[in-house]
């Protein structure tokens, strides 16, 4: 069977931006027979996500992730049906996910390598298993439930950065949900603003291309902010920090300000917010969502469960055609994503 697949062309280096040129597409031919405990899968959607930055450095930095190999088929979230099975686990039909699906039209996969999946969770919206009720969605919900703190009737402010993304959407939502009374977002554009608080409830939102953040959260959190769910460091969260109460709770769950940089993981925080965080006793724990996997099957189903009734929306930017995975990857580490980023490669 002639499929087609993208694997990794150049490396960016570790400081500067991934370019599409990275990637490239190829032909290749998959073996017509499978091997006792192999499936046949095709690929339905694929995610693009900001810790692939780091998989496309020779150092991932992080021993958790490999990096990605020059030449060989890129890997990541995917989605996709089960076209024939020699293994126990999975059959003819089956929805089945894997963090390690292969950027391919189609794959051969080991069965003990796929999760199986139920649909009804997202009423069909098969994509959903990559963002909402997947690996985002936990990161939103566990996230702000470890490291937030958020008590009902406590009267408490929380603001997201990289509110309008993947993961901020949804860490907003639970954060309304949960009990705060009022939930800012910082994203990079009016059309994003615009989504947070007219579709998804936010209190607030300011655009930090176009606005002065400093003075913009001030008007936007007059008593203060006590929770602040952080997606990308650098200069907005010291603006953030700066503006928080005694006893806050920073969750850091990811600095995309400084993925292009050759930094550490988390990046050194300046003199001054150190000291903001000490002198008011706020807390700021890094959160690493696959350390709360024990946590999962009961966040997922509760996370389906506000999809399904509508008390979580779901915002998704869809680009159809893997030879468009480049494209869609380097798009979201800029901004051109509102929600989750995903790529539909077949029906
Ligand atoms: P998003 O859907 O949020 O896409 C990335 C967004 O980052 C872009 O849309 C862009 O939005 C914003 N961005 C890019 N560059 C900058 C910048 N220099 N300054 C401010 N914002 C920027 O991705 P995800 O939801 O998948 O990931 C969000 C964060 O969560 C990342 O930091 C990621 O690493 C982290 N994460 C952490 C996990 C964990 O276990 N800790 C698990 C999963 C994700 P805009 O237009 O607003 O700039």
């Amino acid at each position: 069977m002639q499929v087609q697949r993208v694997v990794l062309s150049s490396r960016p280096g570790k400081n500067g931006a991934p370019a599409p040129e990275n990637f490239r597409l190829e032909e290749t031919t998959l073996a017509p027979d499978l091997r006792d405990g192999e499936a046949l899968v095709r690929t339905l959607c694929l995610s693009v996500d900001p810790y692939m930055r780091c998989r496309m450095n020779d150092d991932t930095g992080a021993d958790y992730l490999t990096p990605w190999q020059l030449s060989e088929c890129v890997d990541g979230g995917g989605v996709g049906v089960v076209e024939s099975s020699r293994c126990s686990t999975c059959a003819e039909g089956d929805v089945v996910t894997s963090f390690n699906w292969p950027w391919q039209t189609h794959a051969v996969m080991k069965g003990s390598g796929l999760q199986k999946l139920d649909p009804q969770l997202v009423d069909g919206h098969l994509s959903y298993f990559l963002g909402a009720v997947g690996i985002t969605g936990l990161t939103a919900l566990l996230g702000v439930r470890e490291k937030g703190h958020v008590t009902k009737g406590a009267n408490q402010t929380m603001v997201v950065s990289g509110a309008a993304g993947a993961c901020g959407s949804i860490a907003g939502q639970i954060g309304r949900l949960d009990g705060c009374v009022r939930v800012v977002g910082i994203c990079g554009s009016d059309e994003k603003c615009r989504a947070l608080v007219e579709e998804l409830g936010f209190s607030a939102a300011i655009n930090y291309r176009q606005e002065d953040v400093p003075t913009r959260l001030k008007e936007c959190c007059p008593e203060g902010v006590d929770v602040y769910f952080d997606n990308v460091g650098g200069a907005i969260s010291d603006t953030v920090i700066a503006q928080m109460n005694n006893s806050g709770h920073v969750i850091l769950c990811g600095q995309i300000s400084q993925y292009n940089k050759d930094v550490p993981y988390p990046p050194p925080l300046s003199e001054k917010t150190q000291k903001t965080l000490q002198k008011k006793n706020i807390t700021r724990e890094r959160f690493m969502v696959l350390n709360y996997m024990n946590k999962a099957e009961a966040a997922l189903f509760e996370l389906s469960q506000y999809v399904k009734s509508g008390q979580i929306k779901v915002l998704e930017t869809v680009v159809n055609g893997i030879e468009n995975m480049g494209d869609a990857f380097c798009s979201m580490m800029k901004g051109g994503n509102i929600g989750k980023q995903i790529i539909k490669i077949s029906e």
